[in-house]
């Protein structure tokens, strides 16, 4: 650890530059607690390395995929290999949950339905994408969902 104690004993409440990117979301910030760096976007501590023998937990979300002027509604257990699979302009959300969550938001939009899992980008679901996103940036909040629950 190279930064000096003294700056950090003067602004102990604030964020600052970790020692490098956490492990777990890649962030960069983080705060001081006791003697460990704590991870401002995730809360993973910095310096433990997730086990890369062990699976990580399962976290089940359902993911808001926008091309053009649709968005693809979908749940994946591993979003970051189904999101590269997929062809999208920008990822609006994620909500935690699994595919019973998914066939809910597919009824709460059936009208807007194109096919398969693809629905108008209406102001309708603008509206449901940004209450979910006022939660987070969503692979931050990926990050906190996969911390919280590899310290549980
Ligand atoms: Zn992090």
């Amino acid at each position: 650890m190279s930064a000096s104690p003294g700056i950090l004993l003067r602004v102990p409440n604030d964020t600052a530059a970790l020692p490098g990117p956490c492990q777990l979301c890649g962030g960069d910030r983080g705060t001081r607690a006791a003697h460990a760096w704590v991870c401002a976007d995730c809360a993973w501590r910095y310096g433990d390395v997730p086990d890369a023998d062990l699976p990580l937990p399962r976290i089940d979300v359902v993911y808001y995929l926008r091309f053009d002027r649709r968005v693809k509604i979908g749940t994946s257990r591993r979003p970051r290999q189904r999101l590269a699979s997929i062809r999208h302009d920008e990822l609006l959300a994620f909500e935690r949950g699994d595919r019973t969550l998914e066939q809910r938001r597919h009824r709460e939009f059936a009208t807007l339905r194109e096919g398969g899992e693809w629905f108008i980008f209406t102001a309708e679901l603008e509206e449901h994408v940004a209450r979910i996103r006022s939660a987070g940036d969503p692979w931050h909040l990926y990050a906190r969902w996969l911390s919280a629950a590899l310290r549980a």
